[in-house]
């Protein structure tokens, strides 16, 4: 179809911005915004949305091919839905007005002008398109901010699939829209995981060879998984096959672990012994380990594909512990204790409980915050929670959830031997919420509020944040929020 057919399909009272850009081969390239009056009113809006259009598609020009179409727009719809064809997105008015929306959502749907819409998914063979988008525009802007903000994207990728029941784990292969959650963690996150992991494997600049190479071949045409990877070969020289069949055609991942590490001096030197595990059928891995010394760290790279492994290493002096993939690099199955605790835990959980912190002494029949708990879960929770107290913690396993105002949550933690309100979120603004980090035991969130008032402002946003380990809210308006650092300590080295 040619894509201006999908403009006419659409049809409403919209101001249409137009800005004409030159290209150095070809027309013009033409950019619009079609919003509505109220949001073409906005001060400098619709002209940022236009430039930040060309931004994108000249980022891509460049890293991919030329842009294959004359035109891009920007459609606001009324609703919060949106979507995207050749040549134009179509996202909620009202999503449109989001700061971010501009560096993020704009430049994958931008981006898939060249992966879906200039080549065509194979969909008997799996949608490699959203992978590829997510790790092109999403992920390559958090490697654009920071080390940090790229691993935390991954940390977010593996975590969503944490969550996912065995029973639901698709392969990538069978991929081919994101129809629910369990479809997302995999068709996104693991096929952007798959990218980050071949570019480490052949090396940037080839993957970036690779990428046009692909580009140029299948313009306007169908591809499928087998031709990406016959591209990165050609570029790369090396045998794929391994690689993409066991991330495609595998269900699942690896757990690779570190079973003991230890010295042992030898004539001129030490000796550094790693034992490395995997269950069966292994993995075809290059899996990145940290040798931490007192003051520096170093990274090195091990192919690891069998069940077993002793690697043997000459060192100077003994490190203090070996971990494996601190960085996680690698598409892989995390522990329950590598996860940091999050609200989606409580949010979904099967068989959540609600403890109220009761005011101490008389004045707890008079304890509004207290009384307004269940309506929150209420909203929070997607199934209904049972009563429960702090004493009975760890006599069931479903997520329990503290709620009271600051007083009586004090008392409640200290009463029941549990971690107090962390220093790190005090009482700022006028409720916090946050995930207590526990070794053991049946996980348990607090939400603490100033008072009544503080504690019902929470019932409209706090079920939109279940991403968050910790918020801390004035009213209804979020002031700062996070996600806890989970501490991985690593193997200890035992000095033989
Ligand atoms: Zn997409």
């Amino acid at each position: 179809a040619h894509p201006a057919d999908g403009i006419d399909l659409m049809a409403g009272p919209w101001e249409v911005r137009e800005k004409l850009a030159p290209r150095a081969e070809g027309p013009p390239l033409r950019l619009r915004t079609y919003f509505p009056a109220e949001l073409d009113a906005i001060d400098g809006l619709a002209a940022a949305y236009l430039d930040d259009s060309r931004r994108h598609i000249e980022r891509y020009a460049k890293a991919i091919g030329p842009y294959p179409f004359d035109g891009f727009s920007v459609v606001a719809s009324p609703l919060p839905t949106g979507f995207g064809m050749p040549t134009l997105t179509y996202i909620g008015a009202e999503v449109l007005k989001l700061p971010f929306i501009r560096a993020t959502s704009l430049g994958h749907e931008v981006l898939h002008n060249w992966w879906g819409n200039g080549v065509f998914v194979d969909y008997a063979s799996g949608n490699w398109a959203e992978g590829l988008t997510t790790f092109m525009a999403d992920y390559a802007y958090k490697e654009d901010e920071s080390a940090a903000a790229a691993r935390a994207m991954r940390l977010g990728w593996l975590r969503d699939f944490a969550a996912v029941p065995a029973a639901d784990q698709q392969p990538l292969a069978a991929f081919r829209s994101r129809t629910h959650g369990a479809a997302a963690a995999v068709g996104y996150g693991k096929s952007a995981m798959l990218f980050v992991m071949l570019r480490e494997q052949i090396g940037a600049d080839t993957f970036d060879r690779g990428i046009r190479a692909f580009w140029a071949r299948h313009r306007f045409g169908v591809a499928g998984w087998s031709d990406l990877r016959s591209a990165f070969e050609a570029e790369s020289g090396q045998d794929l096959a391994t690689f993409f069949d066991q991330w495609l055609t595998r269900r699942g991942g690896p757990a690779p672990r570190i079973e003991r590490a230890r010295t042992q001096a030898r004539a001129g030197g030490t000796q550094l012994i790693v034992d490395l595990a995997q269950s069966s059928p292994p993995y075809a891995l290059k899996i990145p380990l940290e040798l931490v010394y007192a003051g520096r760290r170093e990274r090195i790279d091990v192919e690891f594909r069998d069940g077993r492994r002793q690697l043997t290493l000459d060192v100077d002096t003994a490190p203090a512990s070996v971990r494996l993939d601190p960085e996680l690099r690698l598409w892989r199955v995390l522990a329950p204790a590598q996860l940091p605790p999050i609200l989606r835990q409580w949010i979904t959980a099967a068989t959540p409980r609600l403890a109220i912190a009761q005011a101490p002494g008389p004045s707890a029949a008079a304890d509004e915050t207290a009384a307004a708990a269940p309506a929150l879960v209420q909203r929070l929770f997607e199934r209904a929670a049972k009563p429960g107290s702090l004493e009975d913690l760890d006599r069931g396993s479903g997520p329990m959830l503290l709620i009271g105002s600051h007083a009586a949550v004090d008392a409640a933690l200290a009463g029941a031997g549990l971690p107090p309100r962390p220093a790190s979120l005090g009482v700022r603004g006028s409720a916090q919420v946050w995930t207590v980090i526990r070794a053991h035991g049946a996980p348990l969130a607090v939400v603490s509020a100033r008072d009544v008032g503080a504690l019902q402002a929470l019932s409209r946003p706090l079920p939109h944040y279940g991403a968050q380990s910790w918020l801390v809210f004035e009213g209804s308006r979020v002031l700062e929020r996070g996600v806890w650092e989970v501490r991985d300590d690593g193997v200890t080295v035992r000095q033989d």
